[in-house]
Order: structure tokens, then C-alpha cells, then sequence
């Protein structure tokens, strides 16, 4: 569980007000210091991070999102890889947020050191900031959250947010995206299955990545399968197959993912990060919630426990209750 519930003391940001304004100029010019130290003082949640957050407000909106998820193996960096390549060629300007929960090494996720040594390290046009273990303020997706606003507020068109996994910790990061991509590949077996109960749910695009590997299209077919029993049918969400080794498919899935972008786009800026924080706001709650109901005895559940027993309170009504 996250820390939301409970008063910790911001750390001392390293951003005094009074620089706040020619920081984010600074940033928005594209200076690499600028744009580092946005970032890390909104990750710590430190006390610059509140005048950082006001000055970039206007400038927010502009960054597409798209996350990448899917069990470890499947070919994620390699195919962030890909599509950062292919997306440099278009001229455009590329932010990589590499979110690693089961890493303990904080500020050193493994994954983003895999994507920074491939992605041009000397490229100006690609910044990677790496998110790993837990321990932040609030949890890791409002801390992605915080990340994606420092890097739409420097600019870049598009954001790749990409974590390890299938877990609820995953899925969680992986909603706060515009776009959500999950990726799957041959050969995974039970990482196939653990897929089918929580990311297939959230997932715009499914991507059969390794396609150059034997057992591609049944994965696809198993996919496309687990997919038509989806609860919500109201939309189809596209299965590609790709090869991230050499290329294959990759401009197919850049095609899909800008046709969604579009109509993602089209969207105004401020509903979709209304979106962002409308799902911040419900993680938080539930956070509330598991932590009231973790306390029993006669400060916590159980004089609502006996109002249901006795039948004075519904259990919706001694549900509600405990927002009072
Ligand atoms: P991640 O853990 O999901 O980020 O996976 P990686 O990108 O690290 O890839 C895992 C392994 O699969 C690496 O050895 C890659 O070289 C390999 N790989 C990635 N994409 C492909 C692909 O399209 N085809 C084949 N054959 N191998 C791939």
C-alpha cells in the first residue's frame, strides 16, 4: 500500500521559488540540467515541486502518451527501442519514463539503462528518466504522473511510459497512459494466463512482439481469443505482430498507435489529463479505503461491523461511512 493516508514532510527541493520561472525557461528550451532537475524535484515531491507544477501548468497538454506493458522477456525495451528509432526518423521529439516496481535500485532501474544504452545516448531529441522500487509520496503511477507532466512541460511530442510486469502495480502505472500498449510474445505460457486477468482489460493494442519466433500466431489467436470475452466489446482493440529485432511490423503498430492518437488528441488537452487525475483520485481513495478497513476494533470497523449485525445499517450505508 502507498503512503497517501499518511503526513510525511516534502523534502527540501533544491529549486528555490525564485529560480522556478527561468528553470522552466531553461527547460523548455531544451536544456538537458534544466529538464533533469524538474523532473527529480517533482519525483521526490520535494517543496519546489508546487511552484514547478503551477509554472508548467500552462504549459501542459501537448505530449501524446503511450504505455508499454507486458511480461518480462517479451521484448519490451527492445521494441521502445524500435519505435524511439522509427520516431526520431519523423522528427520527433521523444521522452522515455522506464518504471521498474520490482527493481530495489532506487533512481537506477535496470530497464532504463537498457533503453538509455540503445536509445542515441547523444541524441538532444530523447530523454529516459528511469522510476524504480517503491517508497515514493503517494505511490509509483501518481509519481509517473508527476514525470510525464515535467516532460510534457519540456516539450516533447511524445512520451513512452514503459513498465516491467503484469502485476497490479503495473496495470496501475500503465492506466495513467493516453494510449496503452500491451505487449506479449511467444513462448511466455502462464505469463500468457496472468495477462488475460488484469492488462487485457486496460489494453488499446495488443502486440505479438518476437513474430519471427515459432508459436506467434497462435499467441495471437490465444489473444484475440481471451479478448472477445472482454467485458466492455464496445470497441475492437487491434492484435499486431511485430519483430523488434528486425523491424518487422513496426511502422504497422507507429500507424495504429498515431490513428489512435489522433482521436486521442482530438480530445482536448485538459480532458485528458482530467482523465490522469481523475484516476489518481480513485487509487487514492482505494487506498483510503484498504487502510480504514485493515483497522478493527472499537475505533475502527467494528462498531459498523455490529450496526450491520443488528441490522441498523446496511452494509452500503456503513460502507460509505467510512469516507466520513
Ligand atoms: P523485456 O524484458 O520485455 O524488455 O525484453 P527485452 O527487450 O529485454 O528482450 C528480451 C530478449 O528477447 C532479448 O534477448 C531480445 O534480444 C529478444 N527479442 C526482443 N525482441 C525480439 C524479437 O522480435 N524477436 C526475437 N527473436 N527476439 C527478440
Amino acid at each position: 500500500m502507498t503512503d497517501t493516508t499518511r503526513d510525511i514532510r516534502p523534502p527540501v527541493g533544491r529549486i528555490p521559488n525564485g529560480d522556478v520561472p527561468n528553470t522552466i525557461e531553461r527547460m523548455r528550451a531544451g536544456e538537458r540540467r534544466a529538464i533533469a532537475s524538474v523532473i527529480t524535484e517533482l519525483e521526490r515531491l520535494s517543496d519546489s515541486a508546487p511552484a514547478l507544477l503551477k509554472a508548467l501548468n500552462p504549459h501542459l497538454g501537448h505530449s501524446l502518451v503511450l504505455g508499454f506493458t507486458g511480461p518480462p522477456g517479451a521484448g519490451k525495451s527492445t521494441l521502445v527501442n524500435a519505435i524511439i528509432a522509427e520516431m526520431r526518423k519523423d522528427g520527433k521529439t521523444v521522452g522515455v519514463i522506464a518504471v521498474d516496481p520490482s527493481s530495489p535500485i532506487s533512481g537506477g532501474a535496470i530497464l532504463g539503462d537498457r533503453i538509455r544504452m540503445t536509445a542515441a545516448l547523444d541524441d538532444d531529441g530523447v530523454f529516459v528518466r528511469s522510476l524504480a522500487s517503491r517508497g515514493y509520496l503517494g505511490g509509483l503511477s501518481p509519481a509517473a504522473v508527476r514525470i510525464i507532466d515535467a516532460m510534457d512541460g519540456a516539450g516533447f511530442d511524445v512520451i513512452l511510459l514503459e513498465t516491467v510486469g503484469t502485476g497490479q502495480n503495473e496495470i496501475d502505472v500503465a492506466e495513467v497512459a493516453d494510449i496503452r500498449v500491451v505487449i506479449a510474445a511467444p513462448g511466455l505460457g502462464d505469463d500468457i494466463q496472468a495477462m488475460k486477468s488484469g492488462l487485457l482489460e486496460i489494453a488499446d493494442v495488443i502486440v505479438v512482439n518476437k513474430g519471427d519466433r515459432p508459436g506467434a500466431d497462435q499467441t495471437m489467436h490465444q489473444l484475440a481469443g481471451a479478448l472477445s470475452i472482454r467485458a466492455t466489446m464496445a470497441e475492437k482493440v487491434p492484435v499486431l505482430k511485430t519483430s523488434a529485432l528486425n523491424g518487422d511490423g513496426v511502422p504497422e503498430l507507429l500507424k495504429t498507435l498515431a490513428d489512435i492518437g489522433t482521436r486521442v488528441h482530438a480530445a482536448d488537452p485538459v480532458s485528458r489529463r482530467r482523465r490522469r487525475a481523475r484516476y489518481l483520485i480513485a487509487r487514492a481513495a482505494s487506498d483510503i479505503v484498504a487502510e480504514r478497513i485493515k483497522v478493527g476494533g472499537p475505533s475502527g470497523l467494528d462498531p459498523l461491523a455490529d450496526a450491520v449485525l443488528s441490522g441498523t445499517l446496511s452494509p452500503h450505508e456503513a460502507a460509505k461511512r467510512l469516507f466520513d
